[in-house]
């Protein structure tokens, strides 16, 4: 039997996954015949967790949709934000410490394990803890027992920040959380703390609080300014209020 062929073309958000042939339009592929579009979108290196809308002749497809010779295929990316079936919390891979702290500092819920653990581990834990992978390797983010996942499209923790924060839309709660463990924090006084705090740093603050898991001291003050710049830029662009980000 002749291999059907199709033709396909990516929104250019997936070009960064596929061969310079599919980036220039619509390209002519040959299938098996019995394969899935998913499967086939997939084999020619786009994650399935940075894929949207799939259509074949105009009209939309699902995954498990088996093309037909002939038939023209355009694959879109993920729209912004992308909803969850639930709350959005996160587990990232070793590679991604920055940016969990980061995370963390803005009061979103991320899991992060400076040990590697694998990938069956990984993707064992978000589905048990319904968390989002971020990852910037394709291969964990194809495994099926994921409960979500997400490509993470730069180098720099600066830009993936700003991705996480603009795909996902969580809601951002600063100094809530401890960059260390995740563990929720709680008010403290500068006598509860006294023997983590240093004579310098007793005097220069007066905003305190502490991980309700780890027991980790946090202070605020004036000479926080990097941190702040993080928190005020963050919240300036992505922490408005619900309608505001639905738009
Ligand atoms: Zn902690």
């Amino acid at each position: 039997m002749e291999r059907p062929e199709i033709w396909i073309s990516f929104a250019p958000e997936l070009h960064v996954f596929v061969a310079a042939a599919q980036r220039r339009g619509r390209t002519a592929v040959r299938t098996d015949g019995a394969s899935t579009l998913g499967h086939v979108v997939e084999s020619l290196g786009a994650p399935l967790t940075e894929v949207g809308v799939l259509t074949a002749d105009g009209r939309e497809v699902r995954t498990s949709h088996i093309p037909a010779d002939g038939e023209e295929i355009t694959v879109l990316g993920v729209p912004r934000p992308q909803q969850l079936p639930g709350p959005a919390r996160f587990l990232l891979d070793v590679h991604l410490g920055t940016l969990a702290r980061r995370l963390r500092l803005l009061g979103v819920d991320t899991a992060y394990e400076s040990l590697d653990i694998g990938d069956a581990a990984l993707a064992a834990r978000s589905a048990a803890e319904q968390r989002v992978m971020l990852s910037r390797d394709r291969g964990l983010l194809r495994r099926r027992e994921l409960w979500a996942g997400a490509y993470v499209y730069s180098h720099r923790p600066a830009e993936q920040l700003k991705d996480v924060l603009s795909r996902f839309a969580p809601p951002l709660a600063p100094w809530t959380r401890c960059t260390a463990c995740n563990g929720t924090l709680r008010a403290a006084s500068k006598e509860d703390l006294h023997e983590q705090l240093h004579d310098g740093t007793e005097r220069s603050y007066d905003t305190f609080a502490q991980c309700t898991d780890c027991g980790q001291a946090y202070w605020r003050g004036a000479h926080h300014s990097r941190l702040n710049d993080i928190v005020e830029e963050s919240l300036q662009e992505f922490g408005g209020p619900p309608d505001r980000v639905r738009h």
